[in-house]
Parts: structure tokens; C-alpha cells; sequence
């Protein structure tokens, strides 16, 4: 069959311009790329022999072979695995299936080449084989299917795939090594590098030293070795295989658990963001494995979609070898685990939380706002999972625990006071917080989309309600705080305030649901807020902005007594009555509260006509 030339996906070119020409230094990672791939396919092809015995008729015992050949100037990487067919091979070594590639390719942008160090950290498995290479081939046959295949590249742009008589069942990965990479073909050198970043793979990896071959890693599951047994280092390397990851761990979980159900967990919390953390499918990505069977990765029974920033392996005897897919699906044994890691997992992050030095912030900071979704999941978890959760508010700069907030509340303060917005800086502009800081009164400030949903599932904490300043309700005269003297002297009386309330109602009609005097206002003139009951007013925003909801709620219009416009508006309404003329200016008030909560005025352009005309008014008087 005649050779085919096929261009490789846009992504997949840019990305190997960029591993082509990067300066990066620890290039030797290709092999550890290359080798974790080579350990994949064969723990693939391990379980599905499970029930088809003869995928692997004739060659049982799995391995992976590093020969290098000084003359030719080549490095082969060779496993017995479950290769690829045609198909597999242009799709797997064509394009790139990894989320957030393109973003991250946009966010390097030309700065690329100079700090390729970040190459290194979103991980280019196949694709750093050219860090080293002038050329790849890749020999493959399928397991279970005949024929094979030969892939080759020089990494610009293009690939060739051709039918190949030679090929043996799995990869077997040819690098024509460049120039200044001939080191690679150095048997210590390559010892060193397998024993640094590959010393945990499960499989042993063989190299050819002339007519000798050796074992060069210690080819048990790491998991399985004890915990005395295992550097930092070591762990930080299987991070890296088993996440696919880059970054240093933030937590390392390693236990055993025994009792009702065995199994031997080895968790990680990460230090930074996976890419995928915000996909809809909110998918676990730990690796079920069964007596150190791979099993699978995509089992969603095994961890609650709250905590799928976990990384790492669960491996039980337990559960029988061939188990299939379907079989994963509502188990009962499954669901143990899961309630065992769970608590592992909240109990280290309560340790960690109560530990000044383990950076719970930095944890917090990069999946406070996942973690929070399991309030809204977990109705019978909110008492340890809160205690863990940390805020910003109107306190200060930092992120405080609920229990801080609520020892600052002042003393005859009933409810935690809430505000929830997208943006922090804008929140902390917000109208309906004037008074709260004024009077001192500490507000949550929330700004995940996950927050209005949280709050309107837990009730409390420590008996004291969650409360929006946005709800008219919350009432701040029944609160002492510690208002300067001027500015209650400057609050016009209630009194006088009741007959321009009038004239607003009469004028807005049932654009609004009511209109009261507010005391949480002190330097903006007017603001909206949701009547008692109703849901906050962001909620409402993004409810309506996924389309989950028509039309509008009647909010209340809520102005400040003590603001020099709403005196003069009170002083000519009580001196002119309905003479006063006030419409233009009740609909101005109106539109501007709109504004401050960041929505449009009703009518824009009979907004824009009614502030011209005040405009010319206030200029010719
Ligand atoms: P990743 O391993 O992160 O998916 P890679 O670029 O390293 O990304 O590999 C892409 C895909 O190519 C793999 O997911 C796998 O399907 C396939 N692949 C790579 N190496 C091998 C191999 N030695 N044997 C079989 N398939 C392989």
C-alpha cells in the first residue's frame, strides 16, 4: 500500500514549533513521557486481556525495552502493550485531545520559546520525543487485529503512515537523535534518567547494554511499597505519571484502609490548576486499579465531583479482576470507597487547615471555588465541610473561616451578612453595603458562581443564618454597630421622608414593589434591593442570564434620607405637593439604582432624554 502524507492538526504544529525550537533544559523528559505512555498501553491491554484472553497470546509478560544504538545515532523505545491501529495512530500522533491546549498555547504566545520551562509543566507526552530527535518512526500493531503500521516524522508539519510487515504487537518508538542528543544513546545516562523520573512504573523497563539487558527500575506499583520506603522525590514523580501533571504536589495522601473494605489509596492534591477543572463533565480523574490491574480512569462512582482536583490511584482486592464498566456502575463496594475517601480527604484538609504552615490558602485559592459546590451537593456534609471553606470580606484583605467571621459579629447580631456579585471589586462598591461598613457589620463577600447556590441550601452555621444584604429585611436600625454621631445627625427625620415616598410610588407605579427609606445607604442616593424572601439580586442575574428565567422580579427602591438629593426632592414635594413635578426624577432614580447593580436603564434612550433635560435645567439655573 502507497504511503499516505498527512498534515498534523494546527494545535499539535504549534505546539512542536515550539518543543522543536524550545531551549528547554530538562529535555531528558522525553523519556519519561515516552515510557509512561509505553506503561499505559500495556496496563490497558492487561485488563482487557481480563476477558479476552487471547489479546496477548504468546507474549504475557509485559514490558518495555530502552535500545540504544551509538552508530545509527538512535534511541528505541519498544513495549508490548496494545499498540494502535491506522486510525489510532493519525488520531492519537495527529492531534491533541488534551483540554485547554489551545488556550494554552494562545497564553504562551511568543514568549514561547524563551520560557519553555512552562512546556514542561502542561506536559507534551508524544510530542517532546522531538526535543531530542531530527526524525521519529513509530512501528505498531493492535493487539487482536492484523497488520501494522509505520508512523514517521520529522516534527515539521507532517507525518507519514505506511503499511509495515515487521511490526510486533504494541509501539516500538524510534528516535534519530539529534546532533547535540547523542548522549541519549549512553547506557549510564539513560539508567540515571529512568531511575529519576520512571523508577515507579509498575512495569519493568529493560535496557539493552550490548548482548546484556538489565532491569533498571524497581518495577513495583509505588503505591504498594511502604511509606518509609519512598522519597519525596519518588512520589512527586508518580504525581507526575499517574496526573499527567507537572506541578509539585500540595498533599500527598498514602494509606491503607482495612476493616469492611480493603483498599490502598494514594492521593494528591495538587499545587496548581488542572486545565480541565472547569469542564462541564466534572470529571474524577483517579485511577481504579484492581490487585495493581489498572482498571480504569473514568469511573464516576469512585469520588463526588467536588473533589475531582484529586489526583492519584485507589487500588482494592476487592472487587474481581475482569470487572466491566457496567459492572462499576452502582457499586455498592464502590460507594464504600468513595465514603472512605471522602473522609480521608476532609480530615487532611482539616489538619492542613488548622496548620499555620501548611498554605491552606494556596489550596484554597485554587479550588475554594469546586470544593464549595459540595455544599450544594452534600446536605448531610455542610457541618465539615464549612468549617473548612474560606471567605473574603469586608473585614480586610484576607480569607477568613466562618468561625472568625461569626466571633467578629457584634453582639446582638442574629444573621451572617452576605453579598454575591462576579467581580470583587465591584461588589465591595456595592450601595447596600454602605451601612454595613459604616456600622462596622462584617459581609461575606461572594463572588463563585457556586455561592448563590450554596447559600440557598445551608441554613446556618452555628445557628446563625446566612442573610443577603440585598433583601430588604435585613435590618440595620435593630443593629447597634458604631455609626458616627454625624452621620445619624445628617439623616433627615422618617417623618419627612413619607410624603416624597408617596409621590415615587405613585410615579414608578408597578415598576417597583415598593419604595421605603433605607438605612444601609450613606453616600449613594438610592439602591435596589430584593424584597423579604425573594432571591438575591445576583441570582436573579444569572438565572436570567442562562436563560432559567423571564422577565424580572419587583425589587424595592430603597433611598437615603440623608443624601442632599433626596432632601431637596422631600423639600419641594413637601412645599409644592403634586405640583412638584417629580416623574422625570422618580424614573431618574430609577434608572440610576439600575446602573449601580449593573444592569441597563429600563428605556435607555428615554433615560438619556429625561438626565439631558435635568442637565439643561441645572446649567440655566
Ligand atoms: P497523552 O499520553 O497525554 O494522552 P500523548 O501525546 O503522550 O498524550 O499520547 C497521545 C496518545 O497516543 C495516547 O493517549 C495514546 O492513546 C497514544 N499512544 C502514545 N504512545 C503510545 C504507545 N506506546 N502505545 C500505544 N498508544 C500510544
Amino acid at each position: 500500500m502507497a504511503e499516505e502524507t498527512l498534515s498534523f492538526q494546527a494545535e499539535v504544529a504549534k505546539l512542536l514549533d515550539i518543543v522543536v525550537h524550545s531551549l528547554y533544559s530538562d529535555r531528558e523528559i522525553f523519556l519519561r513521557e515516552l515510557i509512561s505512555n509505553a506503561s499505559d498501553s500495556c496496563d490497558r491491554l492487561r485488563y482487557a486481556a481480563q476477558t479476552r484472553g487471547d489479546l496477548i497470546d504468546g507474549d504475557a509478560d509485559f514490558r518495555i525495552r530502552l535500545i540504544p544504538d551509538k552508530d545509527a545515532g538512535t534511541l528505541t523505545i519498544v513495549d508490548n502493550g496494545f499498540g494502535m491501529n491506522k486510525e489510532e495512530l493519525i488520531a492519537n500522533l495527529g492531534t491533541i485531545a488534551k483540554s485547554g491546549t489551545d488556550e494554552f498555547l494562545k497564553a504562551l504566545g511568543d514568549s514561547a520559546r524563551k520560557e519553555s520551562a512552562q512546556i514542561g509543566q502542561f506536559g507534551v507526552g508524544f510530542y517532546s520525543a522531538f526535543m531530542v530527535s531530527d526524525k521519529v518512526d513509530v512501528l505498531t500493531a493492535k493487539a487482536g487485529e492484523p497488520g501494522g503500521w509505520l508512523w514517521s516524522s520529522d516534527g515539521r508539519g507532517a507525518f507519514t503512515v505506511v503499511e509495515a510487515d515487521n511490526a510486533v504487537r504494541g509501539a516500538s518508538i524510534t528516535l534519530h537523535l539529534k546532533e547535540d542528543a547523542k548522549d541519549f544513546t549512553d547506557v549510564q545516562t539513560l539508567k540515571g534518567i529512568v531511575k529519576r523520573y520512571s523508577d515507579h512504573i509498575a512495569i519493568p523497563v529493560l535496557l539493552k547494554d550490548g548482548e546484556a539487558e538489565e532491569t533498571v527500575n524497581s518495577a513495583s506499583a509505588l503505591w504498594t511499597r511502604s511509606k518509609s520506603e519512598i522519597t519525596p522525590e519518588q512520589y512527586t514523580e508518580f504525581y507526575h505519571h499517574a496526573s499527567h501533571a507537572f506541578d509539585e504536589p500540595w498533599a500527598t495522601l498514602h494509606y491503607k484502609a482495612e476493616g469492611a473494605i480493603e483498599y490502598t489509596g494514594l492521593l494528591f492534591i495538587p499545587s496548581s490548576k488542572p486545565f480541565d477543572l472547569f469542564n462541564p463533565e466534572r470529571r474524577s480523574h483517579l485511577k481504579l486499579y484492581v490487585k495493581r490491574v489498572f482498571i480504569t480512569d473514568k469511573v464516576e462512582e469512585l469520588l463526588p465531583g467536588w473533589l475531582r482536583f484529586l489526583r492519584g490511584v485507589v487500588d482494592t482486592p476487592d472487587l474481581p479482576l475482569n470487572v466491566s464498566r457496567e459492572l462499576l456502575q452502582h457499586n455498592p463496594l464502590l460507594a464504600k470507597i468513595k465514603t472512605g475517601l471522602v473522609k480521608k480527604v476532609l480530615g487532611e484538609l482539616k489538619k492542613k487547615s488548622d496548620d499555620p504552615d501548611s498554605k491552606y490558602v494556596e489550596f484554597w485559592e485554587n479550588f475554594g471555588p469546586v470544593f464549595k459546590e459540595g455544599l450544594y451537593e452534600e446536605r448531610d456534609r455542610h457541618d465539615e465541610i464549612l468549617p473548612l471553606c474560606r471567605f473574603r470580606t469586608t473585614h480586610g484583605d484576607g480569607w477568613y473561616s466562618l468561625d472568625e467571621i461569626v466571633a467578629r459579629m457584634k453582639p446582638d447580631q442574629e444573621a451572617i451578612y452576605t453579598i454575591t456579585g462576579d467581580d470583587l471589586d465591584k461588589i465591595k462598591r456595592s450601595p447596600q453595603l454602605e451601612g454595613f461598613v459604616a456600622k462596622g457589620i462584617e459581609v461575606m463577600l461572594l463572588t463563585d458562581a457556586i455561592d448563590d447556590f450554596w447559600l440557598n441550601s445551608v441554613e446556618d452555621y452555628q445557628s446563625k443564618k446566612f442573610r443577603s444584604v440585598t433583601e430588604a429585611g435585613s435590618d440595620l436600625s435593630k443593629l447597634a454597630g458604631e455609626e458616627s454621631p454625624e452621620a445619624q445627625a445628617e439623616k433627615a427625620p422618617e417623618g419627612d421622608m413619607s410624603t416624597l415616598i408617596a409621590a415615587l410610588k405613585l410615579a414608578l407605579g408597578d415598576q417597583v414593589q415598593d419604595v421605603r427609606s433605607s438605612n444601609r445607604l450613606t453616600e449613594s442616593a438610592v439602591c435596589l434591593v430584593a424584597g423579604e424572601g425573594q432571591m438575591s439580586l445576583h441570582l436573579e442575574k444569572m438565572l436570567r442570564l442562562h436563560g432559567q428565567m423571564m422577565g424580572e422580579q419587583q425589587k424595592v427602591l430603597e433611598i437615603n434620607p440623608g443624601h442632599a438629593l433626596i432632601k431637596s426632592l422631600a423639600a419641594a414635594v413637601a412645599a409644592k405637593g403634586s405640583e412638584a413635578g417629580i416623574e422625570d426624577s422618580a424614573l431618574l432614580l430609577l434608572d440610576q439604582a439600575r446602573i449601580l447593580e449593573g444592569e441597563m436603564p429600563k428605556d435607555p434612550k428615554a433615560f438619556a432624554k429625561r438626565l439631558g433635560e435635568a442637565m439643561t435645567k441645572g446649567l440655566a439655573s
